[in-house]
């Protein structure tokens, strides 16, 4: 049996991977804001330290994989606290009960949105580790309305993407022996996107920013099963990618671009 903590573990994604290795006879000590083995709030440094500590706790100090799925997509400055520092900060804090696993992995989700237009100032305020800047730069973003405010969720996504790509080779991540990647999902059907997709215009909005040629929207079974090999044993040598598991959308937007 092995140890997992999952972030998001009440709903979407989080839930379905949660659910998944469960019932194939795995610990889960899942972390959410509500209905969860651990509640905590990602979006602050108090709600990651704590909720870190609790299950190094609840793991009796050896933790197997991490399953980074908590995230938002609201056009408001805490987007880029959940969906940066969130995963950055939680996963830093975990890494001493990673290293006492002999198998540890980590996975996070990141998104095809990571492509969309973005703020790069906010980019690199994120991955600098400057969390008050890079709040502060969301702010003078949603502050411009919707539209604008929108482009907080991709560069949050852009960052985490980049962030992954960097820690995966570094000492405290490959020279742990910690596989480190980022899964990019398209248009999943979660609670997420379910008012997006509840009228033709979302539907035609979404489809036109996430074309998905092969078999179109997605389950969240196509991530979670996806997130959990990553996360297996069975993964020792694949790191610091950033998968693009999207119905072909990355391949249609980018193209040759690679
Ligand atoms: P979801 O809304 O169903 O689940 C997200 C979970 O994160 C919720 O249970 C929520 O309570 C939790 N969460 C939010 N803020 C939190 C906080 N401050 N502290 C702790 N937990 C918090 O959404 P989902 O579709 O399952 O999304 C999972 C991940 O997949 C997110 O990172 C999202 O950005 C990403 N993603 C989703 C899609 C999609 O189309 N649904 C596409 C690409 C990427």
């Amino acid at each position: 049996t092995r140890t997992y903590v999952i972030t998001g573990s009440a709903s979407g994604i989080g839930a379905t991977t949660a659910e998944t290795l469960r019932t194939r006879g795995e610990k889960v000590i899942g972390i959410d804001l509500r209905n969860a083995d651990i509640e905590a709030d990602l979006s602050t440094p108090d709600g990651r330290a704590s909720a870190a500590a609790r299950a190094t706790q609840l793991s009796d100090g050896t933790i197997d994989a991490v399953i980074a799925c908590a995230g938002i997509s609201a056009p408001i400055p805490a987007t880029i606290s959940v969906n940066y520092f969130g995963v950055t900060e939680l996963l830093t804090a975990l890494l001493p009960a990673l290293r006492a696993s002999d198998a540890p992995r980590v996975a996070v989700v990141s998104s095809m949105a990571s492509l969309q237009p973005n703020s790069p100032e906010l980019v690199d305020a994120a991955l600098a580790g400057d969390e008050p800047r890079a709040i502060e730069i969301a702010e003078g973003l949603a502050a411009q309305g919707a539209l604008i405010g929108y482009s907080i969720y991709p560069s949050s996504k852009r960052a985490l993407s980049r962030w992954v790509r960097r820690a995966s080779i570094s000492e405290d991540w490959a020279g742990s022996g910690i596989p480190l990647n980022a899964v990019a999902p398209g248009t999943v059907l979660t609670p997420m996107t379910t008012e997006l997709l509840a009228t033709p215009e979302g539907t035609q909005m979404v489809d036109a920013a996430v074309p998905m040629p092969l078999n179109y929207h997605q389950s969240p079974e196509s991530i979670a099963y996806l997130l959990i090999w990553l996360t297996s044993s069975e993964n020792t040598h694949l790191a610091g990618q950033v998968i693009y598991d999207d119905g072909g959308a990355d391949a249609t937007l980018r193209g040759d671009d690679i």
